[in-house]
């Protein structure tokens, strides 16, 4: 069974004139309902995190920052980052959803989930917001894993365009999360270099795959497998969670790491593969970025697709 986290509550996060904006998750929407998939999915309604979800990762006087900010109806709060006076409710639905899959997926291991939610959270720092991100879904929803469901082993994937710092710094020093993301490089925000492997009880816990803009698609695919399969072998995890950016799409207008959307099918393949030898199949995916409407509803529908068929 594939849970699916998908309501227009996260159309809420209102970003006016902002490339990470409601239309992209419009655009999802309406490809999703005018085919069949969903016909195929369990729906989950949003769930808010609550403060001990949150402060696994974020300091207390940062969610204050971001609860006044949209009390006082929003604002930049960051050089690229927008807030609405619906955001933090937003946000806080957001990350509550991955938490909610990680117990339901935690708890029987026959199940998968997408969360199509925003705003995105993977460049979210601990008393920050950062590159369009307010909160941390994907490290909140690992650090739920470990902290509040007691798995000791569990590996995210970020194959967004753009290095997952937020995530990293999260985890940098967690021995039982482990983090590998393939991103562009050099590019924003300018971390993610093969020389960062974690730090303390987490040193060799982090798998960056820095790739220069210009290769080819082969060779990111067999690099991309490669590292995955370095870490999860190091991992060898309970939990596969996934943060799911599509700006690595070669028309996406502020990515591209020159993929095809058919790309995002062998992505999706290879971390399910890993996702059913060592954990179950128990995987879940978060969106993060894309930019190109109409190529970021291909792309979901396509991962979404592949998660439904290639499910054991
Ligand atoms: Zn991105």
């Amino acid at each position: 069974m594939t849970l699916l986290y998908m309501d227009d509550i996260f159309l809420q996060h209102e970003t006016g004139e902002h490339p990470e904006c409601a239309a992209r998750l419009e655009s999802i929407h309406s490809r999703l309902r005018a085919g069949d998939l969903l016909a195929q999915v369990d729906f989950q309604p949003p769930v808010s995190a609550s403060l001990e979800d949150l402060t696994r990762c974020h300091a207390v006087s940062y969610l204050e920052q971001l609860q006044t900010v949209a009390k006082f109806d929003g604002g930049r709060i960051e050089a690229d980052t927008v807030m609405s006076g619906k955001s933090a409710v937003t946000a806080w639905k957001a990350a509550g959803s991955l938490v909610d899959a990680v117990e339901r997926v935690v708890e029987d291991d026959r199940l998968q989930a997408l969360c199509l939610v925003r705003p995105p959270g993977h460049h979210a720092l601990k008393d920050a917001a950062m590159g369009f991100c307010l909160l941390n879904n994907v490290a909140i929803a690992a650090k739920a894993a470990v902290e509040g469901w007691g798995l000791s082993r569990v590996l995210v994937v970020d194959w967004d365009v753009h290095h997952g710092n937020g995530t990293q710094d999260a985890v940098y020093e967690d021995e039982c999360i482990t983090f590998f993301s393939v991103h562009r490089s050099p590019f924003y925000p300018g971390t993610g270099r093969k020389s960062e492997t974690g730090a303390g009880p987490g040193l060799g816990t982090v798998f960056n795959l820095p790739l220069k803009f210009g290769i080819s698609r082969a060779d990111y695919l067999t690099a991309f497998e490669n590292e995955l399969t370095k870490a999860a072998d190091r991992c060898r995890p309970e939990l596969v969670i996934v943060s799911a950016g599509f700006d690595a799409h070669a028309e996406d207008p502020i990515g591209s790491l020159g993929l095809q959307t058919d790309d995002f099918a062998e992505l999706t393949r290879l971390v399910q593969q890993v996702a059913a030898t060592h954990a179950g199949g128990r995987l879940i995916s978060s969106l993060e970025g894309g930019y190109n409407i109409d190529r970021l509803a291909d792309c979901v529908e396509l991962h979404l697709t592949t998660l439904l068929t290639s499910q054991a």
